[in-house]
């Protein structure tokens, strides 16, 4: 593509700016794909051919329109969504889709809907979904401070249950569901992807709804991706803002208001970047093993130094949660970490010790230098 010539200036000022970047364990807004903000530096003052930014343009405007289409058609394709499901661009984060499933699901009926918690934003969601209408928790994992998820047998889901929700990826607490929980045919199943979307492939037509907010794996903050299959689009029993109601959203596909621009144009990047630089969510899915893999391998071989806080066999992929011996070597950790480029290693305040999560734009190299900097720091301090 043809550009105008551009000012040395800015180009050194780039090249500047890509050379500082650190290896960003940040659990979110997290690190993106370099050559996704690439591109979007390279398009921010003109989208080409639009005569303007994109975050000048109207959302009427068809090339916005077409890039709406272009992230939902990605997202689509990298998970094989069938017709039967709708793909909403809304704001509010994951949060607002705490109080929206309950709202639109539960609201105004006898129904119950059912809760498993394994971590802090399973509790916030059923905080809110209780405001809504009836729901009730079948499953905590508080006694074990969420160190895992539950086995098949643990709980029990009614047939005639409002919805089963859960919560894929704990992000706090680095837990991970490997595989959906059972849920009775009938029986809608609901869940909070924010932290893993896209980071594996998984089967949607498993699900009633599936949501995530961008800013974990899929993109910038400020724009949640909510999949809902289509009967379930027009169950609202009662009169919701408007704002609230799915059915809005689908009818105006996602413009029902206006939506937010920049943060879609963003998250179609992410997506064409997985499917044409990374190959796909298999290919995605064996990386993400990789890197956490990396470090899972230190703590297991260093477990007299650092103690791993989810059990195996629920061990995140995305966030990997651990402890060191004192708080002096925890503080240690984190700033010696620093001056190896490693950054935003600090754990959520509620689980404490270290967080280093892999989302999808951490490249192998940074769970590598992690890995080593974890082996060197546990033999200088062992
Ligand atoms: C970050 C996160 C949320 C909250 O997202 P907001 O966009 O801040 O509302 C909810 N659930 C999970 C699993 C998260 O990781």
């Amino acid at each position: 593509m043809p550009s105008k010539p551009r000012d040395g200036n800015s180009l050194t000022m780039s090249a500047t700016a890509t050379a500082q970047r650190v290896f960003n364990f940040s659990a979110g807004p997290a690190a993106m794909p370099l050559s996704v903000l690439q591109q979007l530096q390279e398009e921010m003052l003109c989208l080409p051919g639009a005569g303007c930014s994109l975050m000048e343009m109207s959302h009427r405007d068809q090339a916005f329109v077409d890039i709406l289409h272009d992230a939902e058609n990605s997202i689509r394709s990298l998970l094989n969504i069938s017709d039967d499901y709708a793909v909403l661009f809304l704001q509010g984060g994951a949060t607002l889709q705490f109080s929206m499933i309950p709202a639109n699901l539960i609201r105004g009926t006898e129904k119950t809907a059912q809760y498993l918690v394994t971590g802090s934003w399973g509790k916030k969601a059923i905080g809110e979904a209780k405001k809504e209408g009836n729901a009730e928790v079948i499953y905590d994992a508080k006694e074990s401070n969420y160190n895992h998820v539950p086995a098949a047998d643990d709980f029990q889901v009614r047939d005639d249950a409002g919805y089963l929700y859960y919560c894929s990826n704990e992000t706090i607490q680095g837990v991970q569901f490997q595989s959906e929980p059972e849920c009775p045919a009938g029986v809608p199943l609901v869940c909070d992807a924010s932290s893993d979307f896209l980071s594996r492939p998984l089967d949607v037509n498993k699900y009633g709804v599936l949501y995530a907010c961008a800013q974990k794996n899929a993109g910038p903050a400020g724009v949640t991706v909510v999949i809902i299959r289509r009967d379930l689009v027009d169950s609202a029993k009662t009169e919701l803002p408007g704002y609230l109601n799915y059915k809005n959203h689908a009818e105006a596909d996602s413009e029902w208001n206006t939506p937010p621009t920049f943060a879609i144009y963003a998250l179609g990047k992410v997506a064409r970047w997985l499917s044409n630089d990374i190959g796909g969510l298999d290919a995605m899915a064996k990386l993400n093993e990789q890197k956490s893999q990396l470090l899972y391998d230190v703590i297991d071989s260093h477990n007299e130094f650092y103690q791993g806080h989810a059990v195996d066999c629920c061990r995140s992929k995305m966030n990997v949660t651990f402890n060191l011996p004192s708080d002096e070597l925890l503080k240690k950790f984190v700033s010696e970490a620093k001056t190896h480029d490693l950054a935003n290693l600090k754990g959520h305040r509620s689980v404490g010790g270290i967080r280093a999560s892999v989302y999808n734009a951490m490249p192998i190299e940074g769970a590598e230098t992690l890995a080593k900097f974890m082996i060197d720091f546990a033999k200088k301090n062992g």
